[in-house]
């Protein structure tokens, strides 16, 4: 009581705005060392659940909690296309489009013609060298590519030696290339030599139909309707169609890339986009 009648008496004298002074200090003081120690404890209780640093002293938790690391990181968009690419190799057009694809980092899958590697006329060799150093897929078209020797029609001799052959003139230009892939010439084949010839039988889900369309060359009109062949039809998923001994087929290629590319899509190989393809199974799309 005595305390209480002194600070009364002393506010009512001259030193009355002194004491307020300490007193609003007082408080002022006690709150911030409050807010202080408040700030404090909560900080130690809340590191080990969220951690904000990461690297040597990280936990395993702490790195199941922040995924910024390269592993975390999803392989990609989701948004996978193949585009297969049959009839070449070609020394000129095949190169030209595997230059387009690797400013994209982008895969596609090259169907051959045998003769086309070991003949002259395209000189198709130093291309299929080309296309698989670079890294992309190479599976058998045909031989020869004759109208007369489709696998639905042809003799068990002609089906064998059509995929020998070309299988041989792969070889030539790499020895151990592992070919899982094969395309029938012109999409005909039983369902029996589906079966048993010993890959996994690859057709389409959009097609550009380049062929029809592969003169006058440089004609925009017929780039154009190549482009919106392929990307009227385009979802995920989706193998195109298209062959790599056109002009037309390349410049429609590049407008593609471009748009594709804007639009999300990734470009892999068939045997990326459908992860395990089983030998005798027919597939157009994931
Ligand atoms: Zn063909």
């Amino acid at each position: 009581m005595r305390f209480k009648k002194f600070i009364s008496i002393q506010l009512h004298g001259t030193n009355k705005n002194i004491w307020r002074l300490i007193l609003c200090t007082a408080v002022a003081f006690i709150l911030v060392l409050a807010l202080l120690v408040t700030a404090v404890i909560s900080d130690v209780i809340s590191e080990p659940q969220t951690p904000y640093y990461i690297g040597g002293g990280a936990s395993v938790s702490a790195m199941k909690v922040l995924p910024s690391t390269e592993t975390d990181k999803p392989k990609s968009s989701g948004k996978q296309i193949a585009i297969t690419f049959d009839d070449g190799p070609h020394n000129v057009y095949t190169k030209n489009i595997v230059d387009e694809l690797e400013k994209y980092g982008f895969h596609a899958t090259f169907f051959v013609v045998g003769n086309r590697i070991d003949g002259t006329e395209y000189n198709g060799g130093s291309a299929l060298k080309y296309v698989l150093d670079n890294g992309h897929e190479v599976g058998i078209h045909g031989y020869t590519h004759s109208t007369s020797r489709y696998y639905d029609t042809c003799s068990d001799a002609i089906f064998k030696s059509e995929l020998g052959d070309t299988l041989n003139a792969i070889h030539k230009i790499k020895s151990d290339y592992n070919v899982t892939l094969m395309r029938p010439v012109g999409g005909r084949i039983t369902s029996e030599r589906t079966k048993n010839c010993g890959y996994s039988v690859i057709m389409w889900s959009v097609d550009s139909n380049d062929w029809k369309y592969k003169t006058p060359a440089g004609n925009s009109e017929n780039i154009d309707t190549i482009v919106n062949n392929v990307m009227s039809g385009l979802k995920e998923g989706s193998i195109i169609l298209m062959h790599d001994i056109y002009e037309n087929t390349y410049e429609a290629l590049k407008i593609i890339l471009e748009r594709i590319s804007k639009e999300g899509y990734e470009v892999v190989t068939v045997s990326e986009l459908l992860g395990n393809a089983e030998v005798g199974v027919k597939y157009s799309q994931r």
